[in-house]
């Protein structure tokens, strides 16, 4: 096709044949990509040296230090890190089935069950992220959440899809926990950052010696990924953020305040359980807000556990 023709070629991207653009962001173009050497299919972030500041690109850096040190099926793995004189080169495990903000927008909104499939596999990520490698992420939304491929399920014989279901294939395929929408990896770890521990007041990973006021700065910051965990959360379950204003003095001003509704008639059918959930997200003081440990707890997550251990 068109696109294929365009594609660019990267003097020190030579082990890989580009396939298609995924993705494009301030700095960076991610393509999908086949590695010749290791004969596998990848993603790869491409970024810009020239557009950058020497701040940003020092960013570049530890958006890699930090992803080399994470291994969890809900986050994307870094296979490799490589620069040439003009770029940086993210070598990532690849997500076929996209963002799940097309999902949303393809879907318009989840059902209960849907969202909590997906809600628990993003927040099984943060825990691991959170709490065994004291990483915060600070960019939790659902354009940094991504798809595995959808199994393939073999169809029964003589079955034939129509044009529609041909459309849909894997979204509501039955017979996979949660209605068939296959698993989510957290992607994007360009503005996260390690963060120290609350109780022991160390630092997570490293050895160092900073101060007071760096460790009290850092001591909400985890719940900052609960907020936005809070707001994927209700976007899931009716297709639009709990804020939204056209001007982004206002909007600022509706988030400041925690000012959000349950909107009539789109919350009506919607249980009192998973309204109470956003609440002890979305709450404007840090230390109320639910952890992730209070999250997983809460007793809409534990409705599902059955959904949760059949899909393991
Ligand atoms: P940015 O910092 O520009 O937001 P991201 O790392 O979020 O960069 O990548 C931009 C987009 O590229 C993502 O929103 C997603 O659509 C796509 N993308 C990124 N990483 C992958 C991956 N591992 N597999 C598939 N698509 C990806
Ligand atoms: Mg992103």
């Amino acid at each position: 096709n068109q696109q294929k023709n365009t594609l660019p070629t990267y003097p020190g991207l030579e082990q890989f044949v580009l396939i298609e653009k995924m993705g494009d962001g301030a700095f960076s173009s991610v393509y999908k990509a086949h590695d010749t050497k290791a004969n596998r299919t990848v993603a790869i972030k491409v970024v810009r040296k020239y557009d950058m500041s020497a701040h940003q690109r020092a960013n570049i850096l530890k958006e890699v230090q930090i992803m080399r040190q994470l291994k969890h099926r809900g986050v994307v793995e870094l296979y490799d890190f490589s620069e040439s004189d003009e770029h940086y080169f993210l070598v990532l495990e690849l997500a076929t089935g996209g963002e799940l903000f097309h999902r949303i927008v393809k879907l318009t909104y989840f059902s209960e069950d849907l969202a909590r499939h997906v809600i628990v596999q993003v927040a099984e990520a943060i825990r691991y992220l959170h709490e065994e490698r004291g990483v915060v992420h600070r960019d939790i939304k659902p354009e940094n959440i991504l798809f595995e491929p959808i199994p393939i399920i073999p169809s029964p014989p003589g079955y034939k899809p129509d044009e529609e279901d041909k459309e849909d294939e894997g979204i509501f395929q039955p017979g996979i926990g949660g209605g068939g929408i296959g698993r989510v990896k957290i992607a994007d770890f360009g503005l996260s950052k390690i963060v120290w521990d609350e109780q022991t007041m160390t630092p997570c990973g490293t050895v160092g010696y900073t101060a007071p006021e760096i460790v009290k700065d850092e001591r909400y910051s985890k719940s900052v990924d609960m907020w936005a965990l809070g707001c994927v959360l209700y976007t899931l379950l009716v297709g639009f953020p709990p804020f939204y204003d056209e001007s982004i003095q206002a909007l600022t001003e509706k988030v400041a305040r925690g000012q959000f509704t349950f909107l009539s008639p789109w919350w009506d059918e919607i249980s009192f359980e998973v309204k109470d959930l956003i609440s002890h997200l979305l709450c404007v003081d840090p230390n109320e807000r639910y952890t992730i440990d209070q999250f997983l707890a809460h007793p809409w997550i534990r409705a599902g556990e059955q959904d949760i251990q059949s899909t393991v």
